[in-house]
């Protein structure tokens, strides 16, 4: 993009040995299939998302699903469907067949205040504990921004509602890829970025950076050193803990989430019955099903509390979650991979947001980009399209 615009000749440096960074794909030996490390769920106001899937030439990578979201309660074993329809109003919540079960019409104006709430608040703040936020506000939440509510910004999760479900229908539909992140996003940036004559430089970890009076000097990697001209411009696009190894003087979050998946090896004819790839759980340690081409995968947001548990008992739990939610009745539990992404987010709270947004005095043609320095929206793959695009269209 940036060698359209102007004349720049661009070097990527990437710390690991693939492209992708959280969103990625990779074979795994043990299950002898090619999976991606997590579920990206993105929705059709993800606009800048799908424009660039335009730019790299992948659009046809993807499946578009209906703007309905499934649930199973564990607990009582009822399921329910939110279906976001055409309009921008939700006109659905006076409905009570549509309603989500065991809710009142005045529950809803816990929305009414979420639209209306305080940049400092957390999304508790404006809901009361009873079903609807057991089975609407909490698991919306821990979807959108990795955070539980009594964490989470209710700045950035009204952002979310604001552009997608009280835009209706057009602005809720699912997107997931086809066949895998890899074949969506990685190869074909790879190949376009190949295309326009960018360097990309794998293994390359940036450990610091050599700052001189009126700037910067010196990139030191892991192992190389590359010296900085006055005209130059150096981009960090890479996570807060990582800019806060190179720049510690700044002060960044330190609070992060987990998202864990657990990867089932599953020939899914058997599931035919199943009228949605993507299931929503509740009173379980499962928050969402996604039924992909061979295998069956989990997602639990916000999963910190398991990072220390045993990958055997916590997956048994799991499978017979997963069992009893999707009716399967074999006895075996299928081989799987069991993925904690330790740093997903960082906890996306007031606090923390409040930390990124007051980054200031970057050194010059320093500059910082990734999901997380979008702070009017949650860590997502939009957020890292668009602060990319921001920088691109600040450059003269
Ligand atoms: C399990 C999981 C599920 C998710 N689900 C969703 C979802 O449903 N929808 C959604 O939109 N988003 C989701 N996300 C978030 C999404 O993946 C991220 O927002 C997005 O990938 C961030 O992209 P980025 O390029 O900003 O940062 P990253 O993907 O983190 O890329 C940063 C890159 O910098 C490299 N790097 C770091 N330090 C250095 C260094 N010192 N030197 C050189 N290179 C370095 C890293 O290796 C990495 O490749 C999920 C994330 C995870 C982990």
């Amino acid at each position: 993009m940036l060698s359209q615009k102007k004349k720049y000749s661009i070097e990527l440096f990437e710390g690991s040995a693939q492209s992708g960074g959280r969103c990625r794909s990779y074979y795994d030996k043990n299950l002898d299939m090619e999976i991606d490390n997590g579920n990206h769920l993105i929705l059709s106001a993800n606009t800048n998302f799908l424009k660039f899937c335009k730019l790299i030439d992948s659009e046809k990578t993807l499946k578009c699903l209906d703007s309905s979201f499934n649930f199973f309660n564990l607990k009582n074993k009822s399921k329910w469907s939110l279906k976001i329809e055409g309009n921008l109003f939700p006109f659905w919540v006076f409905n009570k067949k549509q309603r989500i079960p065991n809710t009142r019409i005045l529950d809803y104006l816990s929305i009414l205040k979420i639209i209306f709430c305080s940049d400092s608040e957390v999304v508790s703040k404006y809901t009361k504990f009873n079903n609807l936020y057991t089975y609407f506000w909490e698991p919306l939440t821990l979807g959108i921004l990795n955070t539980h509510c009594k964490d989470a910004s209710a700045l950035l999760l009204k952002n979310v509602l604001k552009e997608t479900f009280l835009k209706g229908k057009k602005s809720s539909m699912i997107y997931q890829p086809r066949v895998s992140w890899n074949r969506t996003i990685i190869e074909p940036a790879t190949t376009f970025l190949l295309k326009r004559k960018v360097k990309l430089n794998y293994n390359s970890l940036l450990k610091k950076i050599i700052f001189k009076s009126d700037g910067m000097s010196k990139l030191i990697f892991q192992n190389k050193e590359i010296d900085i001209n006055s005209s130059d411009k150096v981009v960090l696009a890479m996570p807060p803990h990582n800019v806060q190894k190179i720049l510690p003087e700044i002060k960044l979050p330190t609070e992060f989430n987990t998202i864990l998946n657990v990867h089932f090896k599953y020939d899914i004819k058997k599931l035919d019955h199943l009228s949605t790839p993507i299931l929503g759980l509740l009173n379980s340690i499962t928050h969402w099903i996604f039924i992909k081409n061979n295998y069956i995968s989990v997602t639990v947001s916000a999963a910190n509390d398991f990072n220390d548990e045993k990958q055997e008992s916590l997956v048994k739990k799991i499978w017979h979650e997963v069992k009893t939610a999707l009716g399967i009745k074999s006895k075996m539990m299928p081989i799987y991979r069991l993925l904690r992404e330790k740093k997903a987010t960082y906890n996306q709270s007031p606090h923390n947001l409040n930390l990124i947004r007051n980054i200031s005095n970057l050194p010059k043609n320093l500059s910082i980009i990734g999901d997380w320095t979008e702070t009017n929206f949650p860590c997502t793959i939009e957020s890292s399209i668009l602060s990319g695009k921001k920088y691109v269209n600040s450059l003269d």
